[in-house]
Formats: C-alpha cells, structure tokens, sequence
C-alpha cells in the first residue's frame, strides 16, 4: 500500500497540530475492536476539524493512491472501522450540532457528534432523537448512518436510514457531495444519500447530516413480564399493541442471557421474583395524557390471568425504568466472558421468532457440548442477538466456529431472514454475505462501488 512518507509530511501540513497524531499509544484505542477480537494498524491517524479538511484527505491519499478507513465510535461490532494498514480517518472532532429547528422537527449535527449528545440537544429542544442502542455514549452520527443502526426502537421509529432526512459526504474523489437538506420532500432525482447509509464507509466519508425529531414523550413507563416459551411473548407483543398506545420497545431475554449479566455485571438485581425462562422489557412512551400506567397494568393484569405471562412489574419512578433498563443493556457485557462462542446479529419475521430460538437452542446444544445458549434482543422487529457459548475452560480450537455460525444463519435464511439484522458485514460477515445475497444484488453493489471509487480506496476491506 503506497503510504510513503510524503504523503504523511502532506496530510500533517494540511491537517496541523492537534489533527493528527502518529503516536502509538494515542493510535492505540483506535485500532482495537470493543470486545478485543480484532487488532489493527495503521501509520496514521486524521483527525480533520471540518468537512473542506476530511475533502483535502481524501484527495490527497487518492492521489497517492493510498486507502482510508473512516472511524466514528469505534464501537461498531463486525470490524469495518479497524484499519490494517490504511490511513485511520477519525471524525471525532467534527462533533458540532450545527444546528437545530424544533419548528422543522430537525436537527444538523457534524458526524463525529455522539448519539447521546445529539439525544440531549434535541430534549433542549423539547423533542426528541429516537434513536437509542446500548453504545450511545460512544456511537457517533456519522458510524450510525454508515451502518443504518438500529436499536430498542425500531419497531416504533425505524432504523437510523428512516431518521435522516440529509447529507453532507466527501466522495471518494473528494468533491462534497451537498445533500443535507431538512426536507420531508424532495423528489428531484435519485436519493443518493441513501447510497451512503449503511455503506459502510465504502463510498465516501460522511460528514454531517440533517435528522429527523420526533416531539418529546410526557409519559413513560417500562415494565417486565415473565413468560414460559418464546410464542408467548409473541401473544404478549400482539395483545399490548392491540391494547396500549405508545409501545416503543419489545426486548426479549432469556434465562442464560440474565443470569450470565447477573453474574459478571456488579449491582444488577433479578427484576423478576419467579426468574421465569424469559422476560420481555416492554417500554411505553406516550406525549398524551390518558392513564398510561393503568392502562399497561390493566393488559398486564389481563396477560397474567390467561397464562400468556407468570410474573409481571411496573415501573414506579424513572429510577426503576433506568434499573430495568441497565439490566437489559448489559447483557452484551455478560457474555464478554473470553469463553468460546458463536455471536449472531440475525433477523427473522417477528413471527417466525419463536421458531429460530426453537431451533437454534437444539442446534447448539447438538454441536457444542455443554453449550450455554444466549438469547436476547428486538424481538417487537425480528432482531434476535443469538449466542452459542462453549463452558469457560473449555479449548478455543476445538469449537466448532464456522460450521456453527454457517447453520445458525442457514436457518435464519431458510425462516425468511437475514444474517445481519443491525450491525452490517464489516470484516466479519463477509464471506456470509457472498453465501446468501442475491447475485444480481451483489453485481449492482460491485457496479456502484466501482464507479464512485474505482482504485477501491474507501475502506477497502470492509462489506464488498
Ligand atoms: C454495547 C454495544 C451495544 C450495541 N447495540 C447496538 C444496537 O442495539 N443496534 C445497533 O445497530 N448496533 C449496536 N451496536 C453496534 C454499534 O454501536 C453500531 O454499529 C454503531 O452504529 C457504530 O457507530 P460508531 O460511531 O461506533 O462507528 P464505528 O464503529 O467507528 O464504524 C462503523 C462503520 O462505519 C464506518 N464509518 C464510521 N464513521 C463514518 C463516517 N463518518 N463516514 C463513513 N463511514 C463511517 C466505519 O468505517 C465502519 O465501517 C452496539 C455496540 C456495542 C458496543
């Protein structure tokens, strides 16, 4: 790869002190994947502070011929954003919220601003960004658009690609493409900012984007509900939306799934006293004034009397609603646990979710011996967040990594699903893509990334 040194002496005069850096240790956390299972390089790490700085970059390493890997959050899940040998191009410091029109229910923020920062600007507002996933302390706007995240909302308000109304992106040949219009509509043309969500950082850098508020809740409850059997969660999800307005998460866990985050998260407390085979968190966020609370009681109560749930709470404060939510935020944490293990990000019709579990438990219990199976995730959308643990102490190489993962996703396909619901391919999922996109689909992709970067420059590695 053509990184010479006069192309580092380059960016750093462009870039200047403080927008770049080449030491080590401050390279370190950014070529380090979260859970530590991908270790990158790179020689150099941008940092630009605005988007005619990100462009000069870009042009600069295209005329070198060298490759970039554009980084938000670094919390991305299948390793698009870890470098092995490109130029690392960070947006952290074009954190800005550029603006915000409460009237427009929009917001411009810079693609380096972290979610949770954006969610707060927008409650300034007396709005709302919906948006909400257990990185949003450190997940950026620019990571989020890349990989169209999702999260414990989607059911109610879509995934990030229907939260972005414009863009601002630095092409692969540098030129700005200027798409970052608030508009609701705009029908002039092909929407090529949909060409970028979920790109992966393949087509280009995104810079800033105009999003999409929602008017602020005045009501919120969160609860729990115990359940015997996946399909009755199913009965659960379909009677409370039939009953209850406002129902904005559905997130189902399983027995496994609590009791590991239970056992290496300190200061997480069992929310349910009959610890029932799975619970589902169902929050309720409303901006009218009719009785939420009773109403989730009453559908509850109801659940409870006909068997389809055997144990129920409610939250009484925001303190406990916090609570339920920290325990189901921490699951991913409790499996970090260095045991082998088999992690799935798959999606299924909601409908057919009882039936992956079904059968993906028997399929893990049959391929791994003494397997723990972890089961979690949206279930109100059909993303189950599915794990195959081997016992701690039992050996790496002997787990059966590929062949596991291959069945697991083969019966996610032959439900009707797909092999990445929410995080993307990245890296990691690459060669599950080639098993199971269409053809056709996989030569169009091929056909656009090779006409906006045909020397294959922008995050060469990662989804295609
Ligand atoms: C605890 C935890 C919980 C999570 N929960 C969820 C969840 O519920 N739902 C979900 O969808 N994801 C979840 N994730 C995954 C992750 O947070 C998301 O994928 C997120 O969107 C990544 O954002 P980031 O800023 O960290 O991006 P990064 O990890 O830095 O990058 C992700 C990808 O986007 C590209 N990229 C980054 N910035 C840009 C840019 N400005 N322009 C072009 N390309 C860019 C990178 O090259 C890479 O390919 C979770 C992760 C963790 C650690």
């Amino acid at each position: 790869m053509p990184i010479t040194p006069d192309l580092l002496d380059r960016l750093a005069a462009r870039l200047g002190p403080g927008g770049f850096s080449t030491d080590p240790d401050v390279l370190a956390p950014h070529l380090r994947e979260w859970r530590g299972r991908i270790q990158g390089v790179s020689p150099f790490l941008a940092m630009p502070g605005d988007t005619a700085a990100v462009a000069d970059v870009v042009r600069l390493c295209r005329e070198a011929g060298a490759a970039i890997t554009p980084q938000g959050g670094n919390t991305g899940l299948v390793g698009g954003q870890i470098p092995d040998g490109e130029i690392l191009l960070s947006l952290k410091r074009m954190n800005r919220i550029r603006s915000v029109d409460p009237a427009n229910d929009s917001l411009v923020a810079e693609a380096g601003a972290v979610l949770a920062v954006v969610q707060e600007a927008a409650i300034q507002a007396d709005r709302r960004f919906p948006l909400s996933l257990g990185s949003q302390g450190s997940a950026m706007i620019g990571g989020l658009i890349s990989t169209n995240a999702g999260g414990v909302h989607v059911m109610r308000f879509g995934m990030m690609r229907e939260l972005v109304l414009g863009l601002e992106a630095v092409l692969p040949d540098g030129r700005v493409l200027d798409a970052l219009s608030p508009l609701r509509k705009n029908n002039t043309g092909y929407d090529l900012k949909q060409l970028l969500i979920g790109a992966e950082g393949t087509l280009g850098v995104i810079t800033a984007a105009a999003l999409k508020l929602a008017p602020a809740p005045r009501q919120h409850v969160v609860a729990m509900a115990g359940v015997t059997e996946p399909g009755h969660a199913l009965t659960l999800l379909h009677a409370v939306r039939g009953q209850v307005e406002g129902l904005s998460a559905f997130e189902l866990m399983n027995r496994q799934s609590i009791a590991l985050a239970l056992s290496r998260v300190p200061g997480l407390r069992e929310p349910l006293a009959l610890a029932p085979p799975f619970t589902v968190l169902l929050e309720f966020e409303t901006t009218g004034s009719e009785p939420l609370e009773d109403n989730v009681e009453a559908v509850l109560a109801d659940m409870l009397e006909t068997g389809v749930i055997v144990d129920a709470a409610v939250s009484r404060s925001q303190t406990q609603a916090r609570e339920f939510w920290r325990l189901r935020e921490s699951l991913p944490e409790g499996h970090r646990t260095g045991a082998a293990q088999v992690n799935l990000d798959i999606s299924v019709p909601v409908s057919q979710t009882p039936a992956f579990i079904a059968a993906g438990d028997a399929l893990g219990r049959r391929m791994v011996a003494d397997a723990r199976v972890v089961a979690f995730g949206h279930m109100g959308d059909g993303n189950i967040h599915f794990s195959v643990l081997a016992p701690d102490a039992a050996p790496h190489d002997a787990f059966p990594y590929h062949p596991l993962q291959e069945a697991l996703h083969d019966l996610a396909v032959s439900l009707g699903g797909s092999i990445s619901a929410e995080h993307g391919i990245g890296v990691a999922r690459k060669d599950e893509l080639l098993r199971f996109k269409d053809p056709v689909a996989l030569d169009v992709m091929r056909t656009l990334k090779a006409a906006l970067d045909p020397q294959r420059l922008m995050n060469p590695r990662a989804l295609i």
